[in-house]
């Protein structure tokens, strides 16, 4: 499935605008509190990189690092922690920062253990949306763009490793499902 220009599914521009605006309503929203931006490793570099420094505010950045997408999350939920955070979030606003939210296993997963933690508030940004394929209700509270359950690349996101470096999202052919590595 090695494709050396996949088909353009959001441009970098289209990418550009919406990553602005989302940081102006994050502006908005936070200022006065205590943010963490905590990026989903590895998906999520691209997006926390573009849109932290968009964020006109104090704030600190950590990432996250969970499993490969497999059965056992499927059925469970349960999603293993590869590299979890460093810093004390205790009181803090959390903001958790993912490339695609697909069945919402993950998220909701991570939310929960961050909330453990006593944090002021936890949050869910995301730059790619697949409502389509959703499996337990999560609310993102931002969301860059919704799209079709078809496999994308790009921007952060892989497959077998490879694409992430695209400056947009593309499509690879024939495809459908999830099968990142995160
Ligand atoms: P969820 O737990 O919401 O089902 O899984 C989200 C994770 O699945 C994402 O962080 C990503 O690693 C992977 N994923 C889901 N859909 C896609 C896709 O279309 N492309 C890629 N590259 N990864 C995906």
């Amino acid at each position: 499935m090695q494709q050396d220009k996949p088909e353009t599914l959001l441009s970098r521009e289209e990418i550009g605008v919406r990553t602005a605006r989302m940081a102006e309503e994050i502006t908005e929203d936070y200022r006065g509190r205590d943010l963490v931006m905590i990026g989903v490793l590895k998906g999520a570099f691209v997006f926390l990189a573009d849109l932290s420094r968009q964020v006109e505010l104090p704030l600190e950045i950590d990432f996250v690092a969970v499993s490969s997408y497999g059965e056992d999350t499927r059925s469970s939920g349960v999603v293993k922690i590869i590299k979890d955070i460093d810093l004390e979030i205790a009181g803090k606003d959390v903001l958790l920062v993912e490339d695609i939210v697909d069945t919402g296993l993950t998220l909701k997963y991570l939310a929960g253990m961050l909330r453990d933690r006593g944090p002021a508030s936890v949050e869910i940004c995301a730059l790619l949306n697949k409502p389509d394929a959703r499996k337990v209700d999560i609310e993102i509270k931002y969301c860059g763009f919704d799209v079709p359950p078809k496999f994308v690349v790009g921007y952060g996101l892989d497959y077998a490793e490879r694409y992430r470096q695209l400056p947009y999202v593309g499509v690879l052919e024939e495809t459908e499902g999830s099968e990142g590595t995160d």
